[in-house]
């Protein structure tokens, strides 16, 4: 089975000590290898899994972890103390690891042979008390980890560790992510401005800007073979109506996507950059605000905020790799317009333009319509419905001293009814538990209008991944009610800064 990463690694650690001597070492190694080899050969694990020696002394851990840090293949380690691994041992190493953290507590056997057992499967097996020996070491050491419990062939056991290399790799793509803003963020608004030095101490994630001039002049360098290649792609992959299509009155316009299409991609290329914003205010002599463009970048695996909105550019890329060969998407969103009707509320999901593909398995229709703000060309952009299934919302703040992911599990539905008239993509869904509670709780967060929807990868890897950021992350799921989330909106207030410290 093919990784989602096939070029990234987890490394496996397996903790001991010497006093047990030659043979109940060599047990330990062995099947610590068979380990590290079921969850390789898990079709949840979606990179390669490498065992490493059996550490056993200070040293040896020290150097495993410095080894760990240096390797930009690994994405993370799992620790698992077969036997007892006397955790004094464990802090120097743990102490500089620098890489996500997952304790395995398991165990080689599944039943235990009652008929059979003696002392030396006891010493061998240990892994009850071990473990508790070392998480003691990483809980006194404040370490950030995932801890998961149970057999390798348990599904549910695989399935956790799968969630956090995912939430590992979304990890590592923010910390080596470089993102470009075209111009600034829409005059006036709150939400999408934020801390860029701040969000790459804490994030990674470089962030600067470029003049929208810039790439005005990339989108007149793209040759028309790039443009007709692109075009011959639309046509192929999507209802194109007619007006845009070869021959049609308006066929320029769709060329005009296309130009931006490969003079964005070309840019970003060139720059490194995973990620990148545009502003409707601020387009230059751009003749549309690029929509399609952005849709299909979105559709390549690119972080996009509209708005000058760096913060869910990163959320929107993060997503996207930590999704990875699953089925759904990641895209921005914006919570829209509603329907009110008292027990069916929904929320109606959407954006100028700007919504994925990748949350549709339908055909896109690909139309023109006038914008009605921005003073520009009609824009091109694909139209469709985001399947139904479940989903998360997810948005970042800068609350000044700290970011604050604020997160909703939602259910995407089909729309209520056709909507012939909507000139864009969109998603409609009832989040959880309810409308109300869902709406007040996220509203007493302050959570931002714009977020990255994801169906692909669900809130448990959006967990990890705020625990490795060690950023605040309330959740709206159909645990929450409003009492419960407000303490904990109170509570985080002094968790955080103490957190923090001074
Ligand atoms: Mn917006």
């Amino acid at each position: 089975m093919s990784k989602a990463y096939p070029d990234q690694e987890i490394w496996f650690f397996t903790g001991s000590q010497d006093l047990y001597g030659e043979e109940t070492l060599r047990q330990v190694a062995e099947q610590s290898q068979e380990v590290a080899a079921a969850l390789d050969a898990s079709g949840d694990v979606p990179a390669k899994v490498v065992w490493k020696p059996v550490l056993k002394d200070s040293e040896a851990i020290r150097r495993a972890m410095l080894d760990a840090n240096a390797d930009d293949k690994v994405l993370g380690v799992v620790t698992w103390m077969h036997t007892f691994s006397p955790a004094k041992m464990w802090i120097t190493g743990l102490d500089l690891l620098r890489k996500p953290l997952l304790h395995l507590h398991t165990q080689a056997n599944v039943e235990l042979p009652w008929d059979t057992i003696d002392f030396d499967f006891m010493n061998l097996n240990q892994a009850a008390h071990g473990d508790r020996e070392y998480a003691y070491i990483a809980t006194r050491l404040g370490l950030a980890r995932t801890t998961v419990s149970g057999h390798v062939s348990n599904p549910a056991v695989t399935a956790r560790i799968g969630t956090w290399v995912r939430a590992a790799a979304g990890w590592q793509a923010a910390q080596d992510l470089v993102l470009v803003r075209f111009g600034d963020n829409m005059r006036n608004v709150a939400v999408t401005e934020g801390d860029k030095t701040e969000a790459e101490i804490r994030l990674g994630v470089s962030v600067n800007t470029w003049a929208v001039n810039d790439l005005v002049a990339a989108v007149e360098a793209v040759d028309d073979a790039t443009v007709d290649a692109l075009v011959a792609e639309y046509e192929e992959l999507y209802d194109v109506v007619p007006e845009l299509r070869a021959g049609g009155e308006r066929h320029e316009s769709l060329r005009y996507a296309a130009r931006q299409e490969a003079a964005l991609e070309a840019f970003l290329t060139e720059r490194g950059a995973k990620a990148f914003t545009t502003n409707f205010e601020d387009l230059g002599e751009l003749r549309q605000l690029p929509g399609l463009a952005v849709q299909r970048l979105m559709g390549k695996g690119y972080g996009f905020g509209a708005e000058g909105d760096w913060k869910t550019a990163v959320l929107v890329r993060v997503a996207k790799v930590m999704g990875a060969g699953l089925p759904g998407g990641a895209s921005l969103m914006e919570d829209y317009t509603y329907d009110l009707t008292p027990g069916a509320e929904k929320i109606l999901g959407a954006h100028m333009l700007e919504i994925c593909p990748s949350l549709t398995t339908s055909k896109p229709r690909v139309e023109i319509h006038p914008l009605g703000i921005g003073g520009k060309e009609d824009p091109v952009r694909m139209v469709f419905d985001t399947d139904p299934g479940v989903g998360v919302v997810v948005s970042l703040a800068d609350m000044r001293e700290r970011f604050r992911l604020t997160a909703n599990v939602v259910d995407v539905v089909p729309p209520t009814a056709d909507l012939p008239h909507l000139p864009v993509a969109r998603a409609v869904w009832e989040p959880r538990p309810d409308f109300t509670t869902s709406s007040e709780c996220w509203l007493t967060a302050g959570g931002a209008h714009h977020t990255v929807l994801s169906t692909a990868v669900g809130i448990e890897a959006w967990e990890i991944f705020a625990e490795l950021a060690r950023t605040e992350l309330l959740v709206i799921d159909e645990a929450t009610t409003r009492r419960g989330f407000a303490d904990q909106v109170r509570w985080n207030q002094v968790y955080y800064r103490v957190a923090q410290g001074f």
